[in-house]
């Protein structure tokens, strides 16, 4: 669903920052993918018996339950997924090799594209690191181009729930839709925080942690808010203990929204700067964290 104002930030953005140019009009070219599709209907995910939406919520249990995508049609996530891979094909280069290799090996399993990215969601973390082997393309490249295919669907359903999500009691540092970890915080006050998910970009507000959001270390030898630049309001929490970062921002003095997709990119020296320091973001497994290599992002070099 386009949000008024998301082009006009755009570029803004491009405009200050030219030397992230391919990449922000990598992500311009994905948002005109979005404003011509139709999204799909998200909402057989989730069971909202009264009984079970409330256990599940108490227990930190998210609302859409995974193996459920193998049983609902994705065909409007199908075609933005195969868009996004044209797109991806006309940049050259790396991307468009990993293009290819995708393309060869969705016509190799003679399979609906659709029911292909169901089967992905589906199941379990090895048969997604399976196929990502297989097709020779980076798993997080892969998490990529499903999310951003997944991505006005997601906004569909947030908007659904909205008065539901509203009010319900969440406070833990995963999303409370797809379960996915945060992929950036935002102070809003001393004792709130909002987080952005990762995956399906929804935001929610809850008690600010002590300590690490990951393990929960509050000796600020070894966790801490690292890298603070001073006119960006942004850093990294960083914990040593479990080796986890959390990129943040400081909008306590204007708790405006941000746009995760454009602060991801802005924030990526950060990212950096946490891998040098031998970090990993918080949630996404060792091994995974390791090759960081989304479309147009992650082939940037400063
Ligand atoms: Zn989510
Ligand atoms: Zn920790």
């Amino acid at each position: 669903m386009e949000t008024p104002g998301r082009d006009r930030l755009l570029a803004e953005h491009i405009r200050a920052r030219p030397h992230l140019r391919d990449i922000f009009q990598f992500y311009e070219k994905i948002e005109e993918i979005w404003n011509a599709s139709h999204p799909d209907d998200l909402l057989p995910l989730i069971d909202l018996r009264d009984a079970s939406v409330r256990g599940r919520l108490s227990e930190g249990i998210p609302l859409v339950d995974r193996p459920a995508f193998a049983r609902i049609p994705l065909t409007q996530t199908a075609l933005q997924f195969r868009k996004i891979i044209t797109v991806m094909k006309q940049g050259g280069g790396e991307r468009e090799i990993y293009a290819q290799r995708i393309s060869t090996f969705m016509r190799n399993s003679h399979k609906p594209e659709g029911e292909m990215i169901g089967d992905l969601l589906a199941r379990e973390d090895g048969h997604f690191d399976n196929v990502s082997g297989v097709m020779e393309v980076p798993r997080p490249l892969l998490v990529y181009l499903l999310k951003m295919s997944l991505r006005i669907s997601f906004e569909r359903l947030h908007e659904t729930l909205m008065t539901f999500l509203r009010e319900i009691e969440w406070e833990f540092p995963h999303c409370p839709v797809c379960g996915a970890p945060p992929v950036i915080g935002q102070a809003i006050s001393n004792s709130r925080r909002r987080y952005y998910c990762f995956f399906c970009s929804f935001h929610w507000e809850c008690q600010a942690l002590e300590g690490c959001p990951s393990c929960g270390e509050t000796d600020t030898e070894f966790f801490n808010l690292l890298y603070k630049h001073p006119n960006e309001h942004q850093g990294i929490l960083a914990c040593e203990t479990c080796r986890t970062y959390l990129k943040m921002l400081d909008q306590r003095a204007g708790p405006d929204l941000i746009n995760p997709d454009i602060q991801e990119v802005v924030g990526l020296h950060l990212d950096m700067a946490a891998g040098e320091m031998g970090l990993r973001p918080l949630g996404q497994p060792a091994a995974h964290a390791e090759v960081i290599k989304r479309a147009g992002i992650d082939d940037y070099r400063p």
